[in-house]
């Protein structure tokens, strides 16, 4: 017989607008224990230099989701018939006090890395990839980085501070636990402190794509690129900023830029990670206060079920 996995509610069920709202109407957990894919959200706006609003992502997100059903009707993809996924909720963060939600969050993910799971996020501002990475380093060693962004996240400080969400990439590459050779950071753009502000980035060996680079074209090829480079034994986070996004499709976010990635390349990034070893994704830096039609945590959702599609292994119809 083969396995049952948890299966999305359907909406022929209970209406999309009823029923308990964990992400994707998944069935809820304490733990990730008996699971492949472990959904939490990490409602953080701490870390942000701008606009706030992050400690509504997960729970808008998991609003929005409803709408996101079981099939990826061009992929085929077919991950509750993959993976045993669930919602396992919220880490119980500081709201007072950035560093020791930092630290909180590393133990609750050393925790979640307990159990053989991929960890599949929802911000939260960017500042909880440091913590995340930190454990998901400390089971895999350090991995590859596919980073989707408007803003490389390499400042050495923000008024003074080491960790903010535009420092973590720095962190994790001076805490090795980032292949800076194998990490790659796409739809950079707009405004900097410096003209050399991706440079740092460059000097690591990480590759920097900016968004006038992928104007008007398809990203597939990109994407085929990096896998290449990357290679399908290698360990690979991915990171998604939803500003990576043009603030035309993505406007519910802090620090919004203009000249961003389509919707459709955000897919593309997305689906051409298939065939990596990924071991972890989050999607960051939805702020719903901003989001007035809801629409930026409604695409957020239907990016996180596009990561569950590409994560190993995912059956396709
Ligand atoms: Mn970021
Ligand atoms: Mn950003």
């Amino acid at each position: 017989m083969s396995k049952q996995y948890n299966q999305p509610l359907s909406g022929n069920d209970m209406p999309r607008f009823g029923g308990i709202a964990s992400l994707f109407r998944l069935p809820t957990q304490a733990t990730a224990e008996g699971l492949d894919v472990a959904l939490l959200g990490v409602p953080l706006d701490i870390g942000t230099s701008n606009r706030v609003g992050t400690r509504y992502g997960p729970r808008q997100i998991r609003s929005e989701s409803v709408l996101v059903r079981p099939y990826g009707m061009y992929t085929g993809a077919a991950p509750f018939d993959s993976f045993q996924v669930a919602d396992i909720g919220d880490v119980p963060l500081n709201a007072y006090n950035l560093l020791k939600s930092i630290d909180i969050i590393e133990a609750h993910y050393n925790e979640v890395l307990q159990h053989d799971v991929i960890p599949v996020s929802m911000g939260g501002d960017h500042t909880i990839a440091l913590p995340i990475l930190r454990a998901v380093a400390a089971k895999h060693g350090p991995v590859a980085l596919i980073h989707v962004d408007a803003h490389a996240d390499i400042n050495d400080e923000m008024f003074g501070e080491k960790i903010t969400h535009g420092t973590i990439f720095r962190r994790a590459i001076e805490e090795n636990l980032l292949q800076p050779r194998k990490m790659f950071q796409i739809g950079l753009r707009a405004t900097g402190y410096s003209a050399e502000d991706f440079e740092w980035s460059r000097q690591q060996g990480a590759q920097v794509v900016p968004a006038e680079e992928c104007w008007h074209k398809s990203l597939a090829p990109l994407m085929d690129t990096i896998r290449l480079k990357i290679g399908s034994e290698t360990p690979v986070y991915l990171s998604f900023d939803i500003d990576g996004l043009d603030p035309s499709v993505a406007p519910g976010t802090g620090t919004p830029e203009p000249g961003g990635l389509t919707g459709s390349q955000g897919l593309e990034i997305i689906r051409g990670c298939f065939g990596l070893n990924l071991v972890g994704c989050d999607l960051v830096e939805v702020s719903p206060p901003y989001d007035t039609t809801g629409n930026t945590a409604l695409l957020a959702a239907n990016l996180i079920f596009e990561m569950l599609c590409s994560l190993p292994a995912c059956k396709r119809r």
